[in-house]
């Protein structure tokens, strides 16, 4: 009955394609890669008949007859460059859906009534989603994560009543909502990022804001506190009495419905958990604050998130340590994309050896000027490592250009082992895309050059 038009089939366009057809639509796929198109010619091989029959590869030329355009999230839908085949859907008054929305529309037809938690910001919404959903987890609820950080919405199993998706949104995804609402929506905070897609910060506020769209008082936003445009967002939703609970990691905001004193998360004067080796810094602290709200709203009891949070093993590539060798630490922080999450990797170290660059963010690394002084010697690699030196110039850091990782991770290491507790740290507050298929890839490069140089068996990658 329903005809669907999915634009770009990556890592969420294809599995919707695939879902929406199981699901019994008819779908028109397209991509304008042929490597693309062909990844999802190789799934629909592998279905039943029926659903190859519901599945066609055609570019989108107009939107009659069509319910609705699910666009990827890497693919803009308005100003300031929505694409073309966007800009003829919404002309044409068809709604353009992310696969989230269709992933809610989806469950609440089949009955289910499983809960729905959203987690945003501009950083740590992957570990956010990932604890909670061990948290949850743990108190033996059934759970679905997923979302911007894989796998995509709709490729999650549909869940019972008693079930929780646990989605981590992007920008992106949260502008292509419509029915859809959260049980329990999470904002953690915002710092320019991806400005370029969303006509300055007003746009991605605004795009971010959509985490609490249709909420009720029956409904909970958990809002970090840290940054003035969250504390606009907090002012925004108490005017519409919306019932929000405030989120800090740092002690000096002991304002905040819960805050964390070092790795003590505390409401008011009580003392509620502390976060264990996997979350270090006040930014985890943050995340902790986060999943310890929506955890406590969603029933589990607060011994289950207490032991969660001390057990909790964390996400690769994210302040994880690599391998410690001739007293010299290797920690991969490749995550790492823009200046404001290398902040936190910087506050959590002295004496550091600093590995960075790739492509700059807007505002490159003057924000970080601050943590400077712990910096022994920085290593620059990738495009715009020619940009971050002179920055680093004006601050008389010492640095050197070593253009790749191949150069950079040895030279640091040399370095390293001349210093006192010295800390190799890849944090490049940079995207990785000049040299590297992404952020993982980078970081798995980190690791298998600091394990060759510390182990001789290891060969060089
Ligand atoms: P996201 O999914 O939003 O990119 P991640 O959990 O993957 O977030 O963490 C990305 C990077 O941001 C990591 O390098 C981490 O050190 C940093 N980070 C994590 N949580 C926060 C936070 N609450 N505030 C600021 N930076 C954070």
């Amino acid at each position: 009955d329903h005809r669907y038009a999915v634009l770009g089939l990556g890592r969420n366009g294809s599995p919707a394609a695939i879902a929406l057809a199981q699901m019994g639509a008819s779908v028109q796929a397209w991509d304008d890669s042929e490597q693309a198109r062909n990844g999802l010619l190789a799934l629909i091989a592998r279905q039943p008949t029926d659903i190859q029959n519901r599945l066609t590869l055609a570019p989108p030329e107009t939107f009659d007859g069509f319910s609705a355009l699910v666009l990827s999230p890497g693919i803009p839908h308005i100003l300031p460059a929505p694409h073309p085949a966007a800009a003829r859907a919404r002309a044409a008054g068809i709604p353009v859906l992310s696969d989230a929305e269709l992933l809610f529309q989806a469950v609440r037809k089949a009955g289910s009534k499983a809960r729905f938690a959203g987690i945003t910001g501009t950083n740590g919404k992957s570990t956010t989603t990932t604890l909670l959903a061990y948290i949850l987890e743990q108190a033996g609820m059934p759970v679905a994560a997923g979302g911007n950080l894989g796998p995509a919405a709709l490729s999650l199993p549909l869940l019972p009543d008693n079930g929780v998706y646990v989605l981590e949104m992007s920008s992106y995804m949260l502008e292509r909502l419509e029915s859809m609402h959260f049980d329990v929506a999470c904002l953690l905070n915002l710092t320019p990022d991806h400005l370029d897609r969303h006509d300055g910060m007003s746009g991605y506020t605004e795009a971010k804001k959509q985490i609490f769209k249709g909420q009720t008082q029956n409904d909970l936003a958990v809002v970090g506190i840290e940054d003035n445009f969250c504390r606009a967002v907090i002012d925004e939703l108490r005017t519409k009495n919306c019932n929000c609970i405030t989120i800090s990691g740092s002690p000096d905001e002991p304002q905040a419905d819960i805050f964390a004193d070092g790795k003590i998360l505390r409401r008011k004067t009580e003392k509620l958990a502390s976060a264990g080796p996997a979350l270090p810094g006040s930014h985890n602290a943050q995340n902790a604050a986060a999943a310890w709200a929506m955890a406590e709203f969603l029933g589990v009891n607060p011994d289950v998130i207490r032991q969660c949070l001390s057990f909790f093993a964390g996400l690769p590539h994210r302040q994880k340590i690599v391998v410690q060798h001739q007293r010299v630490t290797f920690i991969d922080d490749s995550k790492a994309t823009n200046a404001d999450a290398t902040a936190r990797a910087l506050d959590c170290y002295e004496n550091l050896i600093w590995i960075a660059g790739g492509i700059a963010k807007e505002g490159g690394i003057d924000s970080l000027s601050s943590y400077f002084p712990r910096i022994r010697h920085a290593f620059l690699i990738g495009r715009d490592a020619e940009k971050l030196a002179e920055t680093l110039r004006a601050h008389q850091v010492p640095f050197t250009v070593a253009g790749t990782l191949d150069k950079a991770v040895p030279a640091a290491f040399a370095e390293a082992k001349s210093s006192q507790t010295p800390v190799v740290l890849l944090s490049p507050a940079c995207a990785s895309f000049d040299q590297f298929s992404g952020f993982e890839a980078r970081g798995l490069y980190f690791q298998q050059l600091a394990q060759a140089l510390t182990n001789p068996s290891v060969s060089q990658p």
